[in-house]
């Protein structure tokens, strides 16, 4: 009798264990395979002679395979069918900005976020795209109008890999919504990686991504400066992305011979007047330019200037305070916008 007792307590425990791994699984993939692991360790069955060897061999299996699957598989896995077209979807999130990025071998790719209050749209965004996995995760720079819904997107989603600007110790933020993220990845069991000038490990075998960073000589006391720069190129055409990158730090990857050509150019700092200078616009020499902007915003942005300057060298200028969501897709030679106000 007694130990028909311990025996229940023994299945009620795993049973607990096996349903709590389930909803552990969710917010950390290791914790919740390691509880289901537990859960059939202690249960009771099978009862036969090996029925102990069984459980282990078992056990072990769902927490190696759980590793293998999300470390080695998972990440280098096209999610979806190749499309052969690369579509970037510049998001309307008011003075807000997040770039989903559909790449040509099925696999996608964040650059920021939106505010505190947007992960949950970007997120929704991306799932309405026929995605439910981001494979590289891109945070320009910690400022909350790019980071700020990245602990949503993080716990909303299974994301591959996390990449963050480099970035000099005084200017890290103490800020909730740059710590919330670090927290959300290591919940998700993901390491931060920081970028580096020339990476192109996110490339695929008919797309390249290139990086780009100030190099060390490089001091400037504001965070936008240290922006990622990220060049995606696909056959005959580039698009580059500059998060809030300025003046300063645009001469400074032009001065590393970058190669900058593209031809939309996301325009730096929101269309303001301390970004997108003259040398950089010729040295990216974009076709179309798009400016993450809010309504009304009260910086007055774009800048007037800025736009003239674009206009006079006839670069097709879309704005999200005024098209809405722009969506840039390409077959690698051809170019097509279409809008969509929501
Ligand atoms: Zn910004």
């Amino acid at each position: 009798m007694r130990r028909r007792t311990k025996e229940n307590i023994r299945t009620g425990i795993a049973v607990l264990l096996v349903l709590a791994g389930f909803y552990l699984q969710s917010i950390n993939v290791y914790a919740g395979m390691l509880c289901i692991a537990a859960g059939i360790l202690v249960c009771p069955f099978p009862k036969r002679a090996k029925g102990k060897a069984v459980r282990i061999i078992l056990s072990a299996l769902i927490v190696i395979g759980t590793y293998l699957f999300w470390k080695g598989i998972l990440p280098y896995y096209p999610h979806r069918d190749a499309t052969g077209t690369l579509r970037v979807h510049y998001l309307d999130l008011g003075q807000a900005e997040c770039e989903f990025i559909e790449l040509p071998d099925g696999k996608c790719m964040l650059i920021d976020s939106g505010e505190l209050d947007q992960g949950s749209r970007v997120v929704s965004y991306v799932k309405s795209c026929g995605y439910t996995y981001i494979d590289y995760f891109c945070i320009t720079h910690p400022h909350s109008d790019h980071i700020g819904g990245a602990h949503t997107v993080l716990a909303e989603m299974p994301v591959g890999r996390v990449i963050l600007n480099p970035m000099p110790a005084n200017l890290v933020p103490d800020t909730y919504c740059y710590r919330s993220t670090l927290e959300a990845a290591q919940k998700r069991g993901k390491t931060v990686e920081t970028a580096y000038y020339g990476q192109n490990d996110l490339s695929g075998s008919d797309y390249s991504i290139v990086i780009y960073t100030p190099d060390e000589t490089f001091v400037n006391d504001d965070l936008n400066m240290y922006s990622l720069m990220i060049r995606i190129s696909y056959g005959k055409t580039a698009y580059l992305f500059t998060g809030d990158a300025g003046i300063a730090e645009e001469e400074n990857i032009i001065s590393q011979h970058a190669d900058l050509q593209a031809d939309v150019l996301k325009v730096g700092h929101h269309g303001s007047n301390d970004a997108t200078g003259y040398a950089f616009i010729a040295e990216v020499d974009p076709a179309y330019a798009v400016i993450s902007v809010g309504k009304e915003n009260k910086n007055y942005l774009p800048h007037g200037k800025l736009l003239s300057i674009l206009e006079g060298r006839g670069i097709t200028v879309y704005r999200t305070d005024m098209d809405g969501t722009v969506i840039v897709s390409t077959d690698g030679y051809r170019i097509s916008v279409e809008t969509v106000i929501q």
